[in-house]
């Protein structure tokens, strides 16, 4: 079983990258934004705790999105794998997550960032922007302040997995197929 953290700046390519990694080597994947908002979507009472975040490009509060991934991680414990995507985005979270995955047996194998310079990630949110129809996409200001804030606090989750012997850097510059063969000798290598 692989359990993959896929990190990143917001529009460093995780969800492009996800989806291929998922399909090649059959693993479940979740988007912690991505289910914000579904969330958000069906107007849940979580969706509209968390809506006001979402829309000023803040992070969720740690104990919403962690009861999310406590849920999940509760029904996908039994499979080839999981690709975490979007998550952990704190440091608190990553603790929390590690006590997750042990309490069913279970342990984070990789941490895998695509690195992608900041004035890169501006383009493309901002390309992405035009044809997304996401909320946050849509306003240069909503998405300088989400490279912000993973300046911030979602940076440093990386040392936490450094510290582990988990951490992998990937060029996140090039084209899909470039990137995703990249991720995939980084993953072929840790078994
Ligand atoms: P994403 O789709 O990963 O870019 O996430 C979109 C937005 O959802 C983020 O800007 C945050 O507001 C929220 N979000 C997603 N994942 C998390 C997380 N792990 N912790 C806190 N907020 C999150």
């Amino acid at each position: 079983m692989k359990n993959i953290v896929l990190f990143g700046g917001p529009g460093a390519g995780k969800g492009t990258q996800a989806a291929k990694l998922k399909e090649k080597y059959s693993l479940n994947h979740i988007s912690t934004g991505e289910v914000i908002r579904a969330e958000i979507a069906a107007e849940t009472p979580l969706g509209k705790s968390m809506k006001d975040y979402i829309s000023r490009g803040e992070l969720a509060p740690d104990a919403l999105v962690i009861d999310i991934i406590a849920d999940y991680v509760k029904s996908h414990s039994d499979c080839a794998g999981n690709i975490f995507d979007g998550f952990p985005r704190t440091t608190a979270q990553a603790e929390a997550f590690d006590k997750i995955m042990e309490r069913d047996g279970l342990k984070v194998d990789v941490m895998l960032e695509l690195v992608v310079p900041e004035e890169e990630l501006i383009k493309r949110l901002v390309l992405r922007g035009e044809v997304s129809g996401r909320a946050d996409d849509a306003n240069e200001g909503v998405i300088r302040n989400r490279i912000a804030v993973y300046n911030a606090q979602t940076a440093v989750v990386a040392e936490f997995y450094k510290a582990q012997g988990k951490y992998v850097a990937i060029d996140g510059i090039g084209t899909i197929d470039e990137i995703f063969d990249r991720l995939c000798a980084a993953i072929d290598s840790i078994e």
